[in-house]
């Protein structure tokens, strides 16, 4: 082999995605056992996803305007290289696309759980086959691939088609546009998280639209993606760039967008305390019990409340699930699941009577019928 024929089969053994990673996290990572029952990485009998006539889009797809605009047409000033230095792909009109072993390029922003929009094409006229036909990738945080590929009316392993989750999960579909044609990715990523020790609290989850066809769908990944390898996770930041690959092939972007997502509120042990009850005897509890018209519609069967240990069960005629209420002062009950009260009204000898719940920001009146 010539020289530059190993050169071009190094060139390519590096680019054929593997994630780069900086130098302080590559070390890091270390091979998995796969576990038994699961497809060998890369299986060529492993089944190939149905075919789905998709659409494609004339024009670019407007970012929300809360979007972290990646590309917009004109300008690579998000991007950089392994290195930091300006990326050096090739900018078109309204596009840009990968120079050859120019390297990856990275976002200068880094992204955790994001909701990320691109549009890509391969390139036309199609040449090459299986991995080495218009191959490209989103790694995102840098690790975790999903494929680009021309995978239309092309042949390659189910793990490694367009919108794999690359060498681990095929995409439920193969909805591959012909080469030349704009085709949209829409993930949604959830990105792993790391006790303060490194171990592992959760996997990354991915969901894919491809050209609008779900082709991932809140799937788990078990780990960094990797060519000929299976990778267990190792603790990295909560954000981290995202990666486009160079595979040699001239893959061409437009319109790249990004929302971070947030992550869920928790409550404050305040807000998420149960109800200060307060004792009733039973006998006390009993004259709270009734039956009662729900608003003014008297057609409708009434709201029930029995006693129930220190509480009352509600139960709403159109609900099937019994709802308990407990005390919290003389006249007012407490749900125990949700944000809701009941206040009774009370005649002189403080007997209860008609009640008002409050729920949503609204009330509703209980017209004692019983
Ligand atoms: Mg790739």
């Amino acid at each position: 082999m010539t020289r530059i024929g190993i050169g071009r089969l190094l060139v390519a053994f590096l680019a054929c995605g593997v994630a780069y990673l900086p130098s302080s996290v590559a070390t890091a990572e270390q091979p998995a056992q796969v576990p038994r029952g699961r497809w060998k990485q890369h299986s060529m009998v492993r089944p190939k996803p149905p075919v789905v006539v998709a659409q494609g889009i004339a024009t670019p797809q407007p970012a929300p305007a809360d979007a972290v605009v990646l590309f917009g047409g004109n300008a690579l000033d998000q991007w950089v290289t392994d290195t930091g230095e300006p990326a050096a792909w090739t900018v078109g009109d309204g596009f840009f696309e990968v120079k050859p072993n120019a390297g990856a390029i990275l976002t200068r922003e880094s992204f955790g759980d994001v909701q990320l929009h691109l549009e890509w094409a391969s390139p036309a006229p199609a040449s090459g086959n299986g991995q080495d036909r218009g191959n490209s990738g989103v790694f995102l945080m840098g690790r975790y691939e999903i494929q680009i590929l021309d995978t239309f009316q092309a042949d390659t392993y189910a793990d490694g088609q367009t919108g794999a989750v690359y060498g681990e999960a095929p995409p439920l579909f193969n909805a591959s546009l012909p080469p030349g044609a704009w085709q949209t990715f829409d993930i949604v990523f959830r990105g792993p998280q790391f006790s303060t020790d490194g171990a592992l609290l959760t996997p990354a989850f991915v969901t894919v639209l491809h050209n609008g066809v779900a082709v991932q769908n809140n799937e788990r990944i078990p780990g960094p993606t990797s060519w000929l390898n299976t990778l267990s996770y190792q603790p990295h930041p909560r954000e981290a760039p995202i990666r486009l690959q160079d595979h040699g092939q001239p893959v061409r972007f437009r319109n790249i967008w990004a929302r971070r997502l947030p992550a869920r509120s928790e409550p404050s042990a305040e807000q998420s305390r149960p109800p200060r009850t307060i004792a009733k005897t039973p006998a006390e509890l009993a004259a709270f019990a009734g039956a009662f018209q729900l608003g003014d519609d008297a057609t409708k069967p009434p709201v029930t409340m029995t006693v129930d240990g220190n509480g009352l069960i509600v139960r709403f005629p159109d609900r099937p699930v019994d709802m308990p209420i407990v005390p919290v002062s003389e006249r007012v009950f407490e749900f125990v699941n949700t944000d809701a009260t009941i206040e009774f009204e009370t005649d002189a000898s403080g007997k209860p009577g008609d009640a008002t719940m409050h729920i949503g920001g609204s009330t509703r009146s209980l017209k004692r019928v019983k």
